[in-house]
């Protein structure tokens, strides 16, 4: 059983699928996670990928449905190794309505299925203000805020030690851009998860434990239901 969190940048994606996937016995994957690790690493996928993540554009749909089918085989094999993780908890992807297309049959093929969408919500002055604030951490990925939630000692990654860092695409530029790329490719596939009856909204505007407890309540009923 796989989960998508959909809402566009700075809705709380990212934070909330750290906090609730392990719980939740679900991998979470971020293309956008996997992308700026395989940067770092320069690999020949990060080389390409390094100018399109600077400027805020979307990775190409063929290369995204790659990675993410090789993490759901890696996933499948440490479940049969460990009989660990229900499945995925995809964060920022899908993004296209290709993506979207792909990966119904990429779960079709696998004989997997999807046991809901939730989409996160916020307004956009808040999106800009907490992403142009947000702090990562490069070794371990722990999102930070520099006044919502600030690492406890200054710059100081709380889980690793590791110094936080802002990220290159966290611009005004990158961030309006990747803004206006969510309204215009990613939104209108709500409509499409909303018609088959997958689709749930989330308000993220709220406290980070009260979002997160919505979250957990709606996937374990979602799970419920299918069995
Ligand atoms: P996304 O993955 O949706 O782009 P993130 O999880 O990276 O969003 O969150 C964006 C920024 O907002 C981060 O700096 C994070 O610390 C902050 N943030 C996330 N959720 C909340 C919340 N409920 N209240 C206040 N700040 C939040
Ligand atoms: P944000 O949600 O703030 O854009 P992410 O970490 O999810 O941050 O993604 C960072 C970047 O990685 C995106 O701006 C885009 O360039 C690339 N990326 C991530 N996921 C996808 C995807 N599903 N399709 C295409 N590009 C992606
Ligand atoms: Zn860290």
């Amino acid at each position: 059983m796989h989960v998508i969190f959909m809402g566009p940048q700075g809705a709380g994606k990212g934070t909330q699928a750290t906090r609730i996937a392990e719980r939740l016995d679900l991998v979470h994957v971020s293309t956008g996670e996997l992308f700026r690790n395989a940067i770092k690493a320069k690999t020949p996928l990060g080389v390409m990928a390094k100018e399109i993540l600077d400027r805020g554009d979307l990775v190409p749909d063929d290369i995204t449905l790659g990675i993410v089918e090789t993490r759901l085989e890696e996933i499948a094999a440490s479940q049969s190794e460990s009989g660990h993780a229900r499945g995925a908890l995809f964060d920022g992807f899908p993004r296209t309505p290709a993506q979207a297309k792909g990966l119904d049959e990429l779960l079709e093929r696998r004989g997997e299925r999807l046991v809901t969408v939730i989409e996160i919500t916020a307004p956009r002055d808040i999106l800009v203000e907490r992403l142009s604030g947000r702090r990562i951490c490069p070794n371990c990925g722990a999102t930070y805020h520099i006044d919502f939630s600030p690492p406890k000692i200054d710059s100081i990654c709380d889980n690793c030690g590791h110094q936080v860092i802002q990220r290159a695409d966290d611009t005004p530029e990158a961030i309006e851009r990747r803004l206006s790329l969510y309204d215009e490719q990613t939104a209108p596939l709500l409509h499409y998860y909303r018609d088959r009856g997958l689709l749930q909204t989330v308000d993220g505007h709220r406290d980070v434990d009260i979002v997160s407890a919505d979250l957990i309540r709606i996937i374990e009923t979602s799970a419920k239901s299918i069995h």
